[in-house]
């Protein structure tokens, strides 16, 4: 009601700031370094704290990927306790991730009961404990997350088990106390993957050794593990709460069903990069400052393109680490909007006609001795390495860019791509001017031709300096690649970045079926390699530019550097032959095509079953997303808009009957012409919610994949009409 809205106008605008409490040291803020990690049990504090080669034999173990023996798993579970317990510890907790997009946890108190006989008398007196085997595994019910059929209720059993490469941490709890978290994977009683978690170590560990192999075969006999890196530009929008909550929309489903766009919004570009507001500045400063503590690199901060929309982004670290981290960032950024009284929205799309989010994955690949594979440095043409891997890398995007798509498929996401600000379904890579030319004169077998462009002032020896003509001004190195900002998959300097995936997901799935299918494109190469060498010991540089020219001239067809958003693209792209995959439906069925089923099997990364739960978790989420939205707004529409648009009319009938008592001549009065326009547009509203209603009892009696498709093609369409004709 009109009242309500007034209320939470007038809440808005009286509410005192929140201010943040920063650490002090003499008096002034401490350096962030200073509280970075504070809440994290490092490796250091485990060295500390335990004999040496207790700590030694741990270290062996986890670096070697072996399962750790008891006694050294006690004495780590001691340890971390006491670690936890002085900083106000009460519970541990397996922290893992469900295919629900969210992480999962059940606190467990370091409480136990001991008894002890003493002189003839028992007594159970509370002590603190916590044993090896309490710290590797717990045992949560497995039937109640989504498992696509792979767990009955009758056979529930579920574990989680510490994933030793991800460092334990500090939460808050309630009253000043602090809960311990152990990062963990999250499988059924039969070792399935039921997470998001243990595909990504098993896909690291494919990538990995693959990587090593082709890194040996060129000679490097240095490296001895390969690992993704992963740097995630999480874009969401703050809100204020009170009027958040006024939308049962917004509250039930993440995005507004109903309502037009404002008569300002983006269109002067004013917002981007502007001055951050400051009840935004303090909830994202206490943000970071809680994410430093757990040991979450934020470097970035920025308003982003549509009102109240923001980014906050992080150093890149190894891929299972920095998906650990972006879930703690868009948990953090959720309580802590909370303190401020704001509402953070991570959906896509929350409103029609301004920008959506986004997250995009700068994804890489980097050596054990720090070196990452996919910096061109600055003669790219004779980066015989950097070579390599990119052409791997194209490769696996020509071949398996339906498991791209399919990563990034869900029904919020669905609103943003292809939409005139998200890259569209049509999978490609962008790699710019330069690095196209450097391939270009491979693939022509000639050499690099130099295209220095007029407001480039002088070539120096391999770089490019700009001269912005002002003589104040120091001169800048130029990036060897402009940014394509409508490209799903692009080169950004000495990473690519999968701008398509989405703000809300997880950003496991889409690591793990890249992982996957460079994986496969790396060995590929490396066994071409190893052929064209011959008898010789490595392969010579004739040998390394033959097998890179077939790679360049087999993936030519998914680079594009021109406007991704272009009917001209959709077009060039059928003629190409790409796929231009729209609906999340079909982007699903992507994971059990022929290749990709086999490639995900054969690399150990997925079982066939596992594969299929996952198809069937991901068609299942999509359908249920849809109805949930179907409801939402059918409740809306016969319980909010419908009956306004009757008392409206109410008012108006009572108008012209007042006017007809009083003798005028009402035919031709405003509230006449009104009141007809109101009475076309209410049975409007009122038809397509008819038909909204009939839709939603036909689809809710479908079952499994008939009704995701179902919900796809039909929920979809009927929502928006339900909008613009309630908005009209
Ligand atoms: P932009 O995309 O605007 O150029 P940045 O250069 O800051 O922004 O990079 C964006 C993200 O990419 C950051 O999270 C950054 O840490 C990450 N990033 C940079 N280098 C790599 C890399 N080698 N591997 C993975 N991520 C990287
Ligand atoms: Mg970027």
């Amino acid at each position: 009601s009109q009242a309500a809205r007034i209320a939470a106008l007038q809440d808005t605008t009286a509410r005192p700031g929140r201010t943040v409490e920063w650490p002090q040291v003499n008096g002034s803020p401490a350096y962030v370094s200073k509280t970075f990690g504070v809440n994290v049990f490092s490796l250091k504090t485990l060295a500390e704290t335990l004999p040496k080669s207790v700590y030694a034999r741990f270290i062996q173990q986890i670096k070697g990927r072996q399962t750790l023996d008891r006694p050294t798993a006690d004495a780590v579970a001691h340890a971390v306790r006491v670690w936890a317990q002085d900083r106000g510890a009460t519970h541990f907790t397996h922290w893992f991730q469900p295919q629900t997009g969210t992480t999962a946890e059940k606190h467990d108190c370091f409480l136990t009961m001991k008894t002890v006989f003493s002189g003839g008398i028992e007594e159970t007196t509370a002590i603190d404990a916590f044993s090896g085997s309490q710290l590797l595994q717990s045992e949560p019910d497995a039937s109640s997350f989504p498992n696509g059929g792979m767990r009955t209720t009758f056979e529930a059993r579920g574990y989680t088990i510490w994933d030793t490469t991800s460092p334990m941490f500090l939460r808050k709890g309630p009253h000043g106390t602090s809960i311990l978290y152990i990062p963990s994977v999250f499988i059924s009683y039969n070792g399935e993957a039921l997470d998001e978690k243990t595909i990504l170590l098993r896909s690291s560990e494919v990538l990995s050794n693959a990587a090593v192999k082709l890194l040996n075969l060129l000679g490097d006999k240095e490296s001895k593990r390969v690992y993704a890196t992963l740097g995630t530009e999480q874009e969401f929008f703050l809100i204020d709460r009170s009027l958040y909550n006024l939308r049962p929309d917004l509250k039930i489903t993440g995005r507004t069903l109903l309502g037009v766009v404002p008569p300002k919004h983006q269109q002067l570009e004013d917002h981007y990069f502007g001055q951050i507001p400051s009840r935004v500045l303090a909830a994202l400063s206490e943000c970071e400052l809680d994410l430093y503590k757990l040991g979450v690199p934020i470097k970035t901060r920025h308003n982003e393109v549509a009102p109240n929309q923001f980014e906050m982004a992080p150093i890149f670290e190894e891929a299972s680490v920095a998906v650990d981290h972006n879930l703690l960032t868009m948990e953090t950024l959720h309580q802590v909007a909370h303190r401020h009284k704001l509402k953070v929205l991570f959906h896509e799309k929350p409103f029609k006609g301004v920008n959506g989010s986004g997250k995009h994955c700068n994804w890489s690949l980097s050596t054990d001795q720090g070196d990452n594979l996919l910096d061109p440095t600055l003669k790219p043409e004779t980066n015989y390495r950097f070579l390599l891997f990119l052409v791997a890398t194209l490769d696996a995007v020509h071949k398996h860019g339906g498991l791209l798509r399919a990563s990034i498929a869900s029904a919020s996401n669905e609103h943003r791509l292809g939409a005139n600000e998200a890259p569209p379904g049509i999978v490609s890579a962008f790699l710019g001017d330069h690095l196209n030319e450097v391939l270009n004169s491979i693939e022509e077998n000639r050499s690099v031709r130099n295209f220095s462009q007029p407001h480039l002032q002088t070539v120096k020896v391999g770089g490019t300096v700009l001269d912005v003509k002002v003589s104040t001004l120091p001169t800048i190195a130029r990036d060897l690649t402009d940014r394509n900002r409508t490209s799903p998959f692009a080169f950004t300097g000495n990473k690519f970045e999968f701008r398509a995936a989405g703000s809300k997901q997880s950003p496991s799935l889409p690591i793990v079926l890249l992982n996957a299918a460079v994986t496969a494109s790396i060995t590929e190469v490396t066994e071409a390699l190893i052929k064209q060498k011959g008898a010789k010991a490595e392969p010579s540089i004739d040998d390394i530019l033959s097998v890179v020219r077939v790679y360049i001239t087999q993936s030519k067809n998914i680079r594009f550097e021109g406007n991704n958003y272009s009917d001209e693209w959709v077009k060039e792209a059928e003629k190409r032959g790409l796929p231009n995959i729209r609906s999340c439906p079909v982007a699903f069925r992507q994971l059990l095509e022929a290749k990709n089923a086999s490639l995900l099997i054969s690399l150990g990364i997925l079982t066939d079953g596992e594969l299929k739960s996952r198809f069937h978790i991901l068609m299942e989420k999509y359908a249920k997303d849809l109805l949930i939205e179907a409801n939402t707004l059918k409740t809306m529409v016969l319980q909010g808009v419908l009956p306004a648009a009757f008392s409206y009319r109410k008012e108006l009938t009572d108008s012209l009957v007042g006017q007809k008592a009083l003798g005028l001549d009402f035919s031709a009065s405003p509230e006449k012409s009104l009141l007809d326009l109101l009475t076309k547009l209410t049975a409007d509203v009122q038809a397509a919610a008819n038909t909204l209603v009939a839709a939603i009892d036909r689809i809710n009696g479908l079952e499994g994949d008939e009704q995701a498709d179902a919900a796809g093609t039909e929920l979809t369409v009927i929502l928006e009409d339900v909008r613009s004709k309630t908005d009209a």
